[in-house]
């Protein structure tokens, strides 16, 4: 998820029922309730959730907590298919697969054709080959991958001083001479006790700003290279790819501890490195979003999304960054054909392609369906992880936030029923729709573990926890059949 840096906006108010502080400008504040009095329904709530609705509310969330759909096919995308990068038979595999069982549930499929980038790692070594105290023909081994978009040193590779820095204030003050020539390293520390509090994404939003603008940054003073530290929060050695602007120069990232190796080294000398990146930029590519539509019974011109993205970076196999987004937004749709429930409005799951290398596919979205942002009435997107879910990422109106709290009830006693108001929005393949005005929501995982895994070899299958899956589908179900069926559109 998030190749911008949204997370450091995001406010960290968190409403609970009866107890809500929605901040937005313009809006009026409901009036502040007493918790000595039993919470009741406004009229507007009641107007708009009337009792069978609330009912059917209610069963998907029951059938969405015995429903192993969201698994099997997470499983099939990260086990049997694999990682999908932009442009790769993987991606394209996964698009046909997708596309084909949302048909089985009875959706109209669509295809949205979407030029992407191509991009292909290829070897990615490091040593270090001189440093205080080295041992004769002794070298070191750093652990670090490329970063997407790198440029490629010579098949041989580069051999070079690296200079360390530990952020963007460090790199002005030592100025291209003395960084012309040499590989720089950023070693941007992440804040892991804002992890351990339940702040992750604000700790990334920190941290990941180096490998966005790190390497490009370090082009324009002459470096032959740019490393980051990875941006990650766990000590397993293990590099995390992602993506970066582009610079023109090879650029990776290592691991949290050869960064430390390395800023040991150089306060007490000269640090060489002989350092090897071969990958290759491909001509563009085909690919597409998938748009599967169940055509609303009242209102099908009138549209609430459900989404994830099915890109994948390569290193693993995509099961929490974002193939289970995509799951669990199909499972909102099995869930209600199951159940034989129509939303009164058009429920749309869209499986978006490209949002770790450039957002391609949601860009496509925005410019082919702008005309269209008015009918629709609320996106959704999962893409942080299959944690247990807390609530929802808002960024609504005061009034609309409000509106959904008896959806929001129903999803208590599975404590996924909290909002947090964004003043970014909450999912990047929905934040053109949101800046046009659409309600959007992003579920709001337990993020704790999220960064220890997130753009690594390690984000595969046995990540996710089976019982917090369901808890995710019955979040993005019970929403997104609320928004769709509620008796008026959100507000906005
Ligand atoms: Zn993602």
């Amino acid at each position: 998820m998030l190749n911008t840096v949204l997370s450091s906006a995001l406010t960290l108010l968190i409403t609970l029922p009866g107890l809500t502080a929605h901040a937005q400008n313009q809006q009026p504040k409901p009036a502040p309730r007493s918790f000595t009095a039993v919470p009741q329904m406004s009229e507007a709530q009641k107007a708009n959730f009337p009792p069978q609705l609330m009912e059917e509310l209610a069963a998907i969330k029951t059938a969405a907590l015995s429903d192993d759909y969201a698994y099997q096919q997470i499983a099939h995308l990260t086990e049997n298919i694999g990682g999908r990068p932009s442009g790769s038979p993987q991606a394209q595999a996964a698009v046909d697969y997708v596309a084909g069982e949302l048909r089985k549930l009875g959706l109209e499929v669509h295809l949205e054709e979407v030029k992407v980038p191509h991009w292909v790692r290829g070897v990615e070594t490091a040593q270090l080959v001189e440093y205080p105290g080295h041992t004769a023909n002794a070298t070191q081994k750093i652990v670090l991958t490329a970063l997407g978009g790198s440029t490629a040193t010579p098949a041989e590779g580069i051999v070079a001083d690296v200079v360390v820095v530990n952020n963007f204030e460090e790199l002005a003050a030592l100025g291209r001479d003395k960084v012309a020539g040499k590989i720089v390293l950023f070693n941007e520390v992440f804040d892991k006790q804002k992890s351990a509090a339940g702040m992750s994404f604000v700790a990334y939003g920190e941290a990941v700003r180096y490998r966005g603008a790190g390497p490009k940054a370090v082009a324009e003073l002459g470096a032959v290279a740019a490393l980051v530290r990875s941006v990650g929060d766990a000590d397993f050695r293990l590099p995390h790819t992602g993506y970066s602007a582009p610079a023109g120069i090879p650029a990776g990232a290592v691991t949290a501890e050869d960064a430390e190796l390395i800023a040991h080294l150089a306060t007490q000398g000269k640090v060489r490195m002989h350092l090897t990146l071969t990958p290759q930029k491909l001509p563009d590519a085909t690919s597409y979003n998938v748009i599967a539509d169940l055509k609303g019974s009242v209102h099908p011109e009138q549209v609430v999304v459900v989404s994830g993205h099915l890109d994948s970076w390569d290193l693993g196999t995509g099961a929490i960054d974002d193939g289970a987004g995509v799951a669990v937004a199909m499972e909102a749709a099995e869930l209600l054909q199951k159940l034989h429930l129509h939303p009164k409005r058009t429920l749309r799951v869209i499986a978006w392609m490209d949002e770790e290398s450039g957002g391609a596919g949601s860009q496509t979205y925005n410019k082919e369906h702008a005309a269209d942002f008015s009918n629709h009435v609320a996106a959704i997107e999962s893409d942080a992880g299959a944690a247990h879910p807390l609530g929802f990422d808002t960024k609504v109106t005061a009034q609309a936030g409000e509106l959904l709290r008896p959806a929001l009830n129903v999803l208590q006693s599975i404590g996924a029923n909290a909002t947090r108001e964004s003043s970014y929005p909450p999912g990047a393949d929905i934040s053109g729709m949101s800046d046009s005005g659409v309600p959007a929501l992003g579920i709001l995982q337990d993020g704790r573990t999220y960064f220890h895994y997130h753009h690594t070899a390690a984000d595969t299958l046995d990540k996710i926890v089976p019982a917090e899956l369901r808890e995710n589908a019955a979040a993005m179900a019970v929403m997104g059949y609320a928004l769709a069926s509620m008796e008026n559109p959100l507000p906005r």
